[in-house]
Order: C-alpha cells, then structure tokens, then sequence
C-alpha cells in the first residue's frame, strides 16, 4: 500500500475465509442481478463475478424460493471449485426466510441486514432480533446496511421532532445524515446486546450523493471501530456512476475509511455486471491501495497520431492483461504490479515507456515507422513493419515469464512506484 495513505483503525471480521477490516487489504465486493431463485443464472453470474475478482458476492434473498435456492447455488459453486463467500441481502420479510428455511443461514458467509426494512413499531424489535439470533446460531457475521432511501420513518421522525424543539434548529439534510448514522450506531448496539460479538459487525450507510457520502461516512468513522463497507449506492449508468462513485470514495479511501468497497452501477441494458468489478479495482490500484492487475499507461493520442492502430494496440494489451490474469496469479506471482506504456509517438512516449516495466512508443505522424520499445528504463529494440502488435505481445509474455515466474530474479517490479509521486505529476 501506498504509505501516505494511514487505514483508520477497526475491528477485523471474517466473511468466510475473507478478513474485512484490521490490517487486512481493503476488500472488493459485488452484487448479482439475477433472480435468486434461478439457480442456473445465479451461479452463472456469481462465478463471472469472482472470476473477475469480486471478492464477496451479495445475492438477493426476498422470497421462500429464493432462500431455497441458496444452498443450491451454495454446493454448485463448490463443485466449480469457486469458494466466494455468498452475502445474503434481506429487506422485509428476512427474519421468516431464516427461520423457515435454515440452510440459507448455513450457506451465507454473511447476512445482510437494512434497519430500515425489518418492520414497524413493536414487530421491529422481534424481526431485527429474529434475524441476530439466526447470525449467532450460525455464526456468521452481519452488516447492517442503512440506506438512505430506506432510512427508518420512526427514527427520522423522531429526531426531526427533536431536532425542531432545539433552539437553533439544524438543516433538514444534516438530520437525514446523522439519522443514517444513529441509525447504525443503535443498530448494531442492539446486536450486540442480543449476544452478536463486535467482531461479526460490519457497517455501511449509503446515500447518493458524493458530498452527502463524504460527510456521512467522515463522521461515522469517528464514532465507531466496526469495519466499514463504502459504496455510493444508485451511482448510476456508464461513466456518471463511475465519476460520481470515484469522486466519493476517493476522498475516503485517501483518508483511510473503508474496508470494503462496492460499486453499485447500472448496467447498460445487455451490459456486462463484471464492470462494477473491474471499476472499484482500478479505484484502489490507480490509487496505490492494491494491485490486482497490470496496468497500461497510454496517452490519450492527439493530431500526431493518425490512426487508431495505437488506441487498439492499448486496448488490445489491456485486454489481454486482465483476461491472462486469473492464470498468471499463481504462475508469476507480482505480476500485478507491473507497468506496460502504450504511447501515440515521440512526444512524451519514449520518457512513459521508460518508467513502465514495458514500454512502447508508437510512430505519430510524420515520424518514421518504427517503434522503439523499452524494458525496464531501456531501449531494448525497435519494431517495424505489419506485426508490430504481435511482437509487442511476444515481449511482454516474455518479459512476464522471465520476471514474474517464480524463483525468477526481478530487475524491477514496480518502476513507477520508484519514481516520487510529485515527479510523476
Ligand atoms: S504522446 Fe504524442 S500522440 Fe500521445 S498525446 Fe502526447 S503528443 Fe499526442
């Protein structure tokens, strides 16, 4: 990890063999869109998502069927050999779900509970300890997941009312967000007074709004040591809820809250779920927090470059990357790590290519049709001709084989984290 950056200091909980929180790497989780109750379309997706590196998975579990369908999808991702833990997301009826059905408890790595819809007036008490009570049977862990949309009538009611008998009443806004707060905070003090240790608590409270998220989860960092689940919820479609939801837990993350992340995007119709995956893990390797990947350096080309052969070379290598991954893990340990440039021409692509492991710089216009590539820092030879992007490939496999295998000796794992940072901007 990047050592600017200090990790507030929490609690640890595991989520089946996946710690949150203490020491542990900041954690990347998902969510299915898929009808629980499908089995066949459920595993599906869970394995596209833990494949992509979703580390947890949250699943849906709103009706009898649903809940019946857990322990199923629980043993056909086992005999895939996937292990991720599977999160179980209740809302209204999770306390009879559980009880009626209790090997969804035993196939869930944890159970998530939202204060705000587990009932009104006295059945809340009985339905939110109905579902704790399960949690310690099983013993798993519970988050308590408040959300904004969602947040409890009686408990924003009353502290309105509190609120407007002050002398200097607050704004309408700052009661919302101290209700999310307080609404956690009392939440999981009643679990714990139910017998729920402090170590099986996690704790999330979503709004959509960046600044709104900022000052929430600034203050609620401050009030407790439960780990802490960050996401910016209905952030949106394509690059709006990937700005908006970069912007939010950016600002967080650099000031070391959060111990798990998830990015809740709308696909675009026929889209593909695995993207908020591969968003919340380039959040935290662009920022120094985790690698999970190699990752492409490429200049965003302009009137030097004439065609798009360089922009497809950096997509196409960026690609290949990610997709070699699951595979090169445990064959070249660190690999993540490393740096590859795809520069358009002269300008600045010999200097990039030189601070990445791997470096091309690409002919611009008016230049001579060759492309010098560097590995690490020096100009190790020029390409030309039709299969410049092929040999490209051929390099770095065997740039990768020969510094990431193990036993190998690394010349340079990371040049870039080398360099100081204020040189790199
Ligand atoms: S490196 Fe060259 S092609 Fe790329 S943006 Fe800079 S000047 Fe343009």
């Amino acid at each position: 990890m990047f050592s600017g950056i200090h990790r507030r200091k929490s609690r640890q909980v595991f989520i089946g063999h996946v710690p949150v929180g203490g020491d542990a790497p900041i954690m990347v989780q998902s969510m299915t869109n898929t009808d629980t109750e499908d089995v066949a379309a459920t595993v599906a997706q869970v394995a596209a998502l833990a494949r992509a590196g979703s580390e947890v998975v949250r699943i849906t579990v709103n009706t009898l069927a649903a809940a019946r369908a857990v322990p199923k999808i629980r043993a056909e991702l086992d005999a895939m050999g996937i292990d991720v833990p599977l999160v179980g997301d209740f809302h209204f009826n999770g306390h009879k779900l559980l009880t009626e059905v209790p090997d969804c408890a035993k196939a869930l790595a944890k159970l998530r509970i939202n204060p705000g819809n587990v009932g009104q007036g006295s059945k809340r008490d009985d339905q939110f300890g109905a579902m704790i009570k399960t949690a310690i049977q099983f013993d798993k862990p519970v988050r308590i997941g408040v959300n904004w949309g969602s947040l409890d009538p009686e408990l924003i009611a009353r502290m309105m009312d509190e609120n407007g008998k002050l002398d200097a009443p607050k704004e309408a806004d700052a009661v919302m967000r101290e209700a999310l707060i307080v609404s956690a905070l009392e939440s999981a003090a009643k679990a714990e007074a139910l017998g729920l240790g402090g170590d099986k608590i996690i704790l999330s409270c979503k709004v959509s709004a960046v600044q709104d998220l900022i000052a929430v989860y600034r203050d609620l960092a401050r009030r407790c040591d439960y780990p802490l689940h960050l996401g910016l919820t209905e952030a949106g479609m394509g690059s709006k809820g990937i700005v908006a939801s970069t912007a939010a837990l950016g600002v967080l993350l650099q000031e070391g809250i959060g111990d798990t992340i998830r990015i809740s995007l709308t696909p675009e119709p026929g889209g593909d779920r695995t993207r908020e995956v591969i968003v919340a893990q380039e959040i935290l390797q662009t920022m120094g927090l985790r690698s999970f990947t190699p990752m492409v350096a490429a200049c965003p080309g302009c009137g030097r470059t004439t065609s798009t052969f360089f922009q497809e070379l950096a997509e196409n290598i960026q690609s290949y990357l990610r997709n070699q991954m699951p595979v090169w893990k445990s064959q070249y340990p660190g690999v993540e790590e490393m740096h590859v440039a795809v520069m358009g021409c002269v300008v600045n692509g010999p200097g990039e290519s030189k601070l990445a492991n791997i470096g091309i710089s690409l002919p611009g216009s008016g230049e001579r049709p060759v492309a010098p590539v560097y590995i690490d820092g020096e100009k190790a030879v020029t390409l030309k001709g039709d299969r410049i992007a092929e040999e490209f490939h051929a390099l770095v496999d065997d740039y990768v084989a020969k510094n990431y295998a193990v036993g190998a000796t690394r010349k340079a794992q990371s040049r870039k984290k080398e360099i100081p940072i204020k040189q790199i901007a």
